[in-house]
């Protein structure tokens, strides 16, 4: 960060108790909406929660569960037991990142396969996984200091959140972006794949029913396609900075 944003942050917290905030980030999948939500709650001591996380969990579960019959969901036995299903973050000491947990398991790695990738969009239109994640979500905002992304989160889980960013990029780059994530990891990965499933859940989130995929009225648009990860961190803070004045 820019020796000015670091005197900035120190002069705005002199003396007062900084006041906390609500921040949403929401966009297109691989829009790179979580490093900059990470980076930022980690920059100024907020919570960071990756609500994408809490239904790639959901999809684990009905994977694993056998609640799948290949697209086909068992729409009945997950409502009946979405209320065992218990998703929670704890940080990882190694990574400094919070890793998710899906009744106690550590599943961070199985829920970014291309596998759960692929399911979770179709998981993620039912109301009743909805309203149990946005209730939870809810929640954990309560307090303020939240920083979260996702896709609802400036309309539907935090509509007076104090700041509110929607991230966009072509598909293109964010597939790329993607690509580049799985094959650092050491998993699987096909570009064209990828940027079938990117445009697939694009399509999905944007056109289904309960709380679609879109820009709220007051958030402030980004399309960082041609940006570095720096050049995006620092227009955040900028962006944070001005909306705790
Ligand atoms: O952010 P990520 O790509 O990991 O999210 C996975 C999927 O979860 C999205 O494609 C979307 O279908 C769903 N999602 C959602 N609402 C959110 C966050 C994610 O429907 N707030």
């Amino acid at each position: 960060m820019s020796a000015f944003l670091i005197e900035k942050i120190k002069k705005t917290g002199k003396g007062k108790k900084m006041k906390k905030i609500t921040i949403a980030i929401d966009g297109f999948s691989s829009s790179g909406k979580s490093t900059m939500a990470k980076d930022l709650a980690k920059e100024i001591g907020y919570i960071y929660i990756d609500s994408g996380a809490m239904y790639r969990a959901v999809t684990l579960y009905a994977m694993e569960h056998g609640l799948f019959n290949g697209d086909e969901i068992d729409v009945e036995t997950l409502k009946s037991r979405i209320q065992d299903i218990h998703i929670s973050f704890r940080l990882d000491l190694d990574t400094q990142r919070p890793d998710t947990y899906l009744n106690g398991v550590n599943v961070e790695n199985k829920i970014r396969s291309m596998d759960v990738s692929a399911k979770v969009s179709p998981i993620s239109t039912l109301g009743f996984v909805r309203e149990a994640m946005v209730r939870q979500q809810q929640e954990m905002g309560k307090a303020k200091g939240i920083v979260m992304d996702g896709r609802d989160i400036g309309t539907t889980v935090f509509p007076d959140a104090e700041l509110k960013v929607f991230v966009t990029a072509s598909p293109e780059t964010r597939a790329k972006r993607r690509y580049e994530e799985l094959k650092a990891k050491g998993q699987e990965a096909d570009y064209d794949d990828i940027l079938k499933n990117v445009k697939e859940r694009d399509y999905m989130d944007q056109s289904r029913e309960i709380s679609p995929l879109r820009k709220a009225d007051d958030a402030m648009l980004l399309d960082n396609s041609i940006m570095s990860i720096p050049q995006q961190k620092e227009w955040l803070m900028k962006q944070y900075l001005q909306a705790i004045q």
